[in-house]
């Protein structure tokens, strides 16, 4: 687990660093619903939320997500399915717009059905409206405390006044607040139930099979009674009592699409995953095991590559990498583990080649385009500089949460002596960070130098007129 420290990590996996609190709304409810009660942008002062950005995963669980998104009639909302890097099982909504799954559910999932059965799932929870619900609920639940403790108050001193002490108003302190939490709880199993059979419905509707959703939870289940104390996240947030699961299986039995199987092109995207995942995740004594050198397969040779370039030699690692191209030239990822092997063993010359042959035929992912220019920029090339900016800008407009993007094309327009885009770009860095005061500086210092009316000026001033969290925070 010490690889999360190395720098390398940070170039692409797990970078960007997302902040979530466990709030007070989370300590009222106990079970673990907080995380609905939350938006997603007022927990800046927390833990850290650790996210994987990948190409190849992102573009599958797109695929996974977006007839179910669309039978959901949720196909213009853009939501976007986020990997979380924890190993324990848990999917959830924070916001309308993205669905976390944790790099764990993923492992876990055995065929692609599973993974997009908890995606049905979670639709389910975003179409019903239930985090806008929850959160209503949860500040009726508050009120509810608040009545309660001045009910407690009032008893206790009503209970001095009658010569029996304290204790009297502990008792009614807590009894009121124990019923909310059932109520509470009784809701989050109501909403449970309403996702569970919306999921089934968007799964029947795109001719999809409910049975991995159906069998995981009833996996779930079975853990929650042997384990209760080390029970994934996901059981927190999801209650399986018995006879949820049972309602579950009635409705599943009952698709005419029970017995659909993936196709097998999907079901190799899966392992190729899940194989991905392992390589870059799991200590190498773990890797080998469970994919021996006797196993020839696709993600079995996949997943040794990965782990030989992350913990072994790198000349090692570059001729699995090559026998892997060999196999499938036209596989745009072993190209992109090529250069980012490259690059992180220190050649970034050579990573070039590999990594412009992704970016081609992925045409320019804006995750490739940006380690294609980090390349290009180490390797200090002559045209470096404007290949960068290029590349940079195209992929900021398609993706602007590249993590590390603006950073790198500061650094581009500085050495093209470009200094008033350089800042501008430096202060997109610094407002991505939480750094509102810096962003706002060098916003402004930017726009000094830019024509008045123009898309950066224009960017810049957004950046000038931010709010620092703080100041929002006590509003
Ligand atoms: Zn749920």
């Amino acid at each position: 687990m010490n690889e999360t420290a190395r720098p390398i990590r940070s170039r692409r996996w797990a970078p960007a660093i997302r902040a979530v609190a466990v709030t007070a709304a989370l300590a009222v409810a106990g079970a673990g619903i907080g995380p609905a009660a939350v938006p997603a942008r007022a927990q800046t002062a927390g833990r850290a939320m650790p996210i994987i950005r990948d190409t190849e995963i992102e573009n599958l669980l797109r695929d996974y997500a977006s007839p179910i998104l669309h039978a959901a009639g949720l196909a213009k909302q853009n939501v976007k399915v986020v990997i979380v890097n924890d190993r324990a099982f848990n999917a959830f909504v924070m916001d309308g717009k993205h669905i976390f799954i944790n790099a764990g559910a993923l492992f876990d999932a055995k065929t692609p059905n599973e993974v997009i059965g908890v995606i049905a799932h979670e639709t389910g929870h975003l179409a019903g409206g239930h985090l806008m619900r929850m959160r209503e609920e949860m500040s009726r639940a508050q009120t509810a405390s608040i009545v309660a403790m001045l009910l407690g108050v009032g008893a206790a001193v009503a209970g001095a006044k009658a010569g029996a002490g304290g204790e009297v108003g502990a008792a009614a302190l807590t009894a009121p607040q124990s019923m909310i939490m059932r109520s509470l709880l009784a809701y989050v199993r109501t909403q449970e139930d309403q996702a569970d059979h919306a999921g089934v419905k968007f799964l029947t509707e795109t001719h999809q099979s409910p049975k991995g959703m159906m069998e995981l939870f009833k996996r779930l289940a079975g853990e929650s009674l042997f384990n209760s104390r080390y029970a994934d996240p996901y059981l927190q947030t999801h209650p399986m009592p018995a006879d949820r699961v049972a309602t579950l299986e009635k409705i599943a039995h009952a698709s005419p699409y029970f017995d659909q199987k993936d196709s097998p092109a999907l079901q190799h995207r899966h392992d190729m995953m899940r194989a991905k995942l392992a390589g870059f995740l799991e200590r190498p004594d773990t890797v080998a095991r469970r994919f021996p050198a006797s196993d020839q397969s696709l993600p079995a040779r996949y997943a040794r590559a990965i782990s030989a370039y992350r913990h072994s030699d790198l000349r090692g690692a570059l001729t699995q990498i090559d026998s892997l191209i060999q196999s499938e030239p036209s596989n745009p990822y072993f190209y992109e583990l090529k250069g980012q092997a490259l690059l992180e063993g220190a050649r970034p010359a050579d990573a070039v080649a590999p990594l412009r042959k992704a970016a081609q035929i992925t045409r320019d992912a804006p995750l490739i385009s940006v380690m294609l220019a980090q390349a290009s920029l180490e390797s200090k090339s002559k045209d470096a500089g404007r290949t960068v900016v290029g590349l940079l800008q195209n992929a900021s407009t398609r993706d602007p949460e590249v993590p590390g993007m603006y950073r790198m094309l500061a650094q581009a327009y500085a050495s093209e002596k470009d200094y008033a885009h350089a800042d501008l770009a430096s202060a997109q860095d610094a407002a991505e960070k939480g750094d509102i005061a810096t962003a706002r500086q060098l916003a402004a210092r930017a726009k000094t130098s830019l024509p008045v009316g123009s898309p950066a000026w224009v960017r810049a001033d957004d950046i000038t007129n931010l709010k620092s969290p703080k100041s929002t925070a006590r509003n």
